[in-house]
């Protein structure tokens, strides 16, 4: 079995939210597909150990926000990387409260779609949830959405472990430059000729250089989770 197949399928990148009572959570998904047209139903599947599962299933409720091909690795990271048990991640980002009481990001966000789970099927790590679509807007018709494949080839992501499409053969990226390092959460790679100006660090600076108390710009992990790549 070559599991190099399944990375020929094509995905999109999501912002998945729902909410259980006053708390809101939101998580990155791959595996969001339309399933009917009439009466409008979605699909999307979500790892059972997420926090964003435990809402969902709370509250049968859950909105998707397409994210546009400009959005920055650090909120990719907040929603993809950390969990929703340690950090409030809706504290510092723009949102609105949906027709269905769950959240629906603005920043990032090309289009969202709101619905209300009517079934769902147990997929051992996973459970697909069905929804049937109560509203949906266009926020940007000039951004593109991003796609998975993009996420992977140009902004370098990685999957996290509790993704559908997890592989953990994952290729490695191909050898380069002994000085760049990885970080093994989330696999942001840490390039010295282009340092971290968003966060101080000068071009040119090495890894071993670093202030101790750097984190990943993406997931937040400290110098101590980072490997050298190659
Ligand atoms: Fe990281």
């Amino acid at each position: 079995m070559n599991t190099a197949a399944f990375h020929k399928i094509s995905y999109g990148l999501y912002v998945i939210s729902s909410r259980k009572g006053d708390k809101f959570n939101g998580q990155i998904a791959n595996t969001v597909f339309q399933v009917t047209s009439e009466p409008p139903t979605i699909g999307v599947s979500i790892n059972k150990q997420n926090l964003t599962h435990d809402y969902i299933q709370d509250s049968g409720k859950f909105t998707v926000s397409v994210t546009s091909k400009s959005t920055p690795m650090p909120f990719i990271g907040l929603f993809g990387f950390k969990g929703g048990r340690d950090v409030d991640k809706f504290a510092d980002v723009n949102y609105k409260i949906g027709e269905t009481g769950v959240p629906v990001l603005l920043d990032n966000i090309i289009a969202y779609i709101e619905a209300e789970v009517i079934n769902s099927l147990d997929c051992s790590s996973h459970r697909i949830f069905i929804g049937k679509v109560v509203n949906c807007d266009v926020l940007d018709n000039n951004e593109e959405p991003m796609t998975y494949a993009y996420y992977h080839e140009v902004k370098r992501g990685k999957a996290p472990k509790t993704a559908p499409t997890y592989l953990k053969e994952e290729p490695k990226p191909t050898a380069e430059k002994s000085a760049n390092y990885v970080c093994s959460v989330c696999g942001y790679v840490y390039n010295p000729e282009k340092g971290d100006p968003e966060n101080g660090i000068k071009p040119g600076t090495k890894f071993e250089d670093l202030p101790d108390d750097w984190t990943c710009p993406v997931c937040g992990a400290d110098k101590s989770q980072f490997e050298k790549e190659g």
